[in-house]
């Protein structure tokens, strides 16, 4: 039966899928087998186990990594004045420097053995966000040597003597390193970079050895100006053949100590107006050992693949990090400045249109904090989830984005006017560098989420395209037959499920007894169902040309996003010990992304290019159209008023902000909602009362002196968070012409060429090598 089956049935579908089904380019392939699957593969396919879900241990913290947190973070955060960091300093202070690097803030991933911190995946996070609560610039320098760079890459793939070497100094911040990937010509489409190595004979310690000469010029490179080591990649070549593996060897990293003659380091961009170190380099002619390629010799070509496995883990961490920090601090002081600003008689936030901003600020601390956590634990597993990485790096820096344009809106005039008092504009400019780096949004979320998700997390579709690549055609056809009637027999049951729990409502869908959250996982077990059969369709009718298609693919990618962010946001709840008071917020969330879920079903539906499909699947999914509505007025309300008031809930959305020590507008603000929150009650009868001047309450006999005293107390602190800076004209001139004298180039850099093979190249010069590395 089976042979006839292969023979007869699977063998033409075979020859149409390998028409049909996407083409993979090497370096998509590289992106696609870097990391793991993990609970994105349970909701791609249709039926999540939730009680593996449940069970999944919550990211936790050891005692030294509490330690840690609450003390040389804490004292960090103390040091840092972010105003005089990005508007008088252009830099992070040397003593901040210093105790960075002491403090071995540079080696959170390093192993102990190494000297470095060996921090677990969740420790690493949560430094990263509490330095965000305080300042984007500290956050970012303590970012990058923790995230894709030489120290990563040489944990994961150095020699035994390139860890012995590199890691303890890298650790203890003697070396400081920097990542060059990008180029002017090559951004987004990184594996395009012009900047060339070629395999030759050069100098080195024991006379002539073999080498690389390399020419790059990059840009936008963070901590470059100030790095001592520089991890580069660039494109080898070998025209002599002397490794024996022909010309063109592919990409590939080296690390570049920085003082190596031919390499030009240290002029500064202005990103976004955050004085982090970042700029260009260039390099022409620079010969570097063999020994420098990160992994030796053999690792010469597999760069990519490399640098794809470092970011599947890599960009679960630093940006959701920063990402779920800025949401806080929105959150926070929103909620504070929301409840003591008062206009027409009444704090703001008793507004409606203030309340919904509230509200979906709340809601996105809660999801994004979540999801960071849940991510963290995956990583601390072991695991590399490179699809809900990407699902992270993209809705954490969009919901940032949203969660701080809410605070400015709401803030209104204070977060408007720039100065020291004001606690929101850095991070509102330090948006847009989230946004870009590590794969620029718009690109992650058409390309990378479902178009890498599709294929990873997809039960059968990666062995199938596996099969169909297979060289020995009689196993191509036996492995493929095998993964395709799999598929088939998912496919059929699918069907069945999908349409049932569809028509249904999803009421008798599978969900554990998790009380009123119930209902929650039964919609999520629906829509699960649902995705796995609209993605089969797509990619059964569209194959290879889905991957064109991205503004579809953006959608798919938009519904298993929103199945991983709403699965981490119950399992949030139910981590937290299922608390009653939280279930306005996780209510709010669950309504917000089905509503999301349902429409962007809706919008697949009416421009998947097969049209008899997309009518049947919207009979089988969508009979009666798009049924949610989102949260009520009433939910938004309810939601709003946790960030409005002190509370238990209130405190589990906004753990982890750093304590105010340095700055003046956050620790007014932190005293005047403390202040109102007391005074509540003196309020309420004053108003009851019909009195709203404390004088004449007093006068009347209505409150006490002690209450009026109170009050009075309240209104100054009130008045002094509302106050703004202002400064006198000479002083900003003074502002103005610090920041026009800066690092910014005024003419073009010469830019390298690479070198021109035909050309006799002149002579490389003997390597200058940092003095560390001579050591
Ligand atoms: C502050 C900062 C720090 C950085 N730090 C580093 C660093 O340390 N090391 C390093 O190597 N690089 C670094 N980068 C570079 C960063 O990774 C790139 O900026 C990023 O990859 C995007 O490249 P680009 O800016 O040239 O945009 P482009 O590639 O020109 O993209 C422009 C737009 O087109 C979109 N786009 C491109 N291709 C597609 C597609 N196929 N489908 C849909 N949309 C697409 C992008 O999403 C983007 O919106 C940094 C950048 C910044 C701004």
């Amino acid at each position: 039966m089976t042979s006839w089956r292969r023979d007869w049935i699977t063998k033409p579908i075979f020859g149409w899928a390998q028409k049909a089904l996407p083409s993979m380019s090497e370096t998509e392939r590289a992106a696609i087998e870097a990391g793991d699957v993990w609970w994105d593969a349970d909701l791609f396919a249709g039926n999540p186990d939730w009680d593996k879900l449940l069970a999944f241990p919550p990211a936790k913290l050891a005692p030294d990594e509490v330690a840690f947190l609450d003390g040389p973070v804490e004292e960090l955060c103390d040091m840092l004045n972010d105003w005089q960091i990005n508007h008088e300093l252009g830099d992070l202070p040397p003593e901040v420097w210093a105790f960075m690097k002491s403090k071995k803030f540079f080696g959170m991933i390093i192993p102990k053995s190494y000297g470095g911190l060996g921090f677990s995946a969740f420790a690493h996070s949560e430094v990263v966000r509490k330095i965000s609560t305080r300042s984007i610039t500290a956050a970012v320098t303590v970012m990058v040597p923790n995230s894709l760079g030489p120290g990563e890459l040489l944990h994961q793939f150095g020699t035994k003597e390139q860890q012995d070497h590199w890691l303890p100094r890298l650790a203890d911040g003697r070396e400081v390193p920097c990542f060059g990937l990008t180029s002017p010509e090559a951004g987004s489409d990184a594996a395009s970079m012009t900047d060339t190595g070629i395999v030759t004979m050069g100098p080195g310690k024991s006379g002539n050895v073999l080498g690389i000469r390399l020419n790059w010029h990059k840009r936008y490179i963070t901590l470059g100006p100030v790095a001592t080591v520089l991890g580069l990649a660039f494109k080898l070549k070998d025209p002599d053949n002397l490794l024996g593996r022909g010309e063109d060897i592919g990409i590939t990293v080296a690390l570049v100590p920085t003082e190596t003659d031919g390499v030009e380091i240290g002029r500064r961009h202005m990103p976004s107006g955050q004085m982090f170190q970042n700029g260009p380099n260039w390099g022409r002619d620079v010969f570097v050992p063999m020994e420098s390629v990160i992994g030796g010799q053999e690792r010469v070509g597999q760069g990519w693949q490399m640098l794809m496995s470092a970011l599947a883990a890599g960009r679960g961490i630093s940006l959701p990090s920063l990402s779920a920090a800025g949401i806080v601090m929105a959150a926070h002081t929103t909620g504070a400045y929301a409840a003591i600003r008062n206009q027409f008689n009444i704090p703001i936030g008793k507004f409606e249109g203030v309340q919904e901003r509230l509200a979906r600020m709340a809601a996105s601390a809660y999801v994004i904090d979540g999801a960071r956590r849940l991510t963290c634990a995956a990583l601390d597993m072991g695991k590399k989830p490179a699809v809900i990485s990407g699902i992270m790096k993209y809705h954490a820096t969009e919901r940032m984005r949203t969660a701080i344009n809410d605070a400015m809106d709401v803030h209104a005039g204070k977060a408007v006017i720039d100065g020291p008092l004001n606690y929101l504009t850095a991070i509102y400019r330090g948006i847009p560098i989230g946004i870009t780096v590590e794969g620029a949004n718009i690109l992650t979320r058409c390309l990378i989420i479902f178009g890498q998700g599709a294929i990873r997390s997809h039960p059968y579709l990666l062995s199938e395209m596996l099969a169909l690549g297979h060289k020995n055609k009689d196993r191509a056809l036996a492995h493929f037959d095998k993964a395709f009637w799999a598929h088939v027999g998912l496919a059929v049951k699918n069907l069945f499920r999908a349409w049932g729990r569809a028509w249904t409502g999803g009421r008798f869908a599978p969900a554990p007894d998790a009380g009123p959250a119930t209902p929650h996982f039964r919609q999520l077990s629906r829509y699960s169902a649902a995705f796995l059969l609209a993605a089969d369709m797509a990619l059964l009718t569209m194959g290879g040309a889905l991957k064109r298609r991205e503004m579809l693919s953006a959608r798919y990618g938009d519904i298993l996003s929103e199945l991983f962010l709403l699965s981490a946001a119950l399992k949030r709840w139910h981590d937290e010990g299922r608390q009653e008071a939280d279930l306005p917020v996780l209510d709010y969330a669950m309504q917000t992304g089905f509503l999301t879920i349902e429409q962007r079903f809706d919008e697949i539906l009416a421009n998947l290019p097969a049209r008899p499909i997309a009518w049947m699947l919207r009979f089988f999914l969508m009979p009666f159209g798009i049924r949610r509505r989102g949260p009520s007025d009433a939910l938004m309300q309810a939601t709003a008023e946790i960030l409005l008031t002190p509370s238990a809930t209130r405190d589990r959305l906004t753990t982890g902000i750093a304590r105010d020590a340095e700055n003046e507008g956050l620790k007014r603000l932190q005293r005047a909602f403390e202040l109102v929150t007391a005074a509540e009650p003196i309020r309420e009868k004053m108003k009851s009362l019909g009195a709203r001047d404390p004088a004449i309450a007093l006068e009347r006999g209505f409150i006490t002196r002690a209450e009026a005293e109170q009050m009075k107390i309240l209104a100054e602190a009130v008045s002094a968070v509302v106050a703004v800076d202002d400064f006198a004209p000479e002083e900003i001139s003074a502002l103005v012409k610090q920041k026009s004298k800066g690092d910014v180039p005024s003419q073009p850099r010469p830019q390298p060429q690479p070198p021109q093979k035909s050309k006799p190249q002149p002579k490389p010069k003997p390597p200058r090598r940092a003095k560390a590395a001579a050591e």
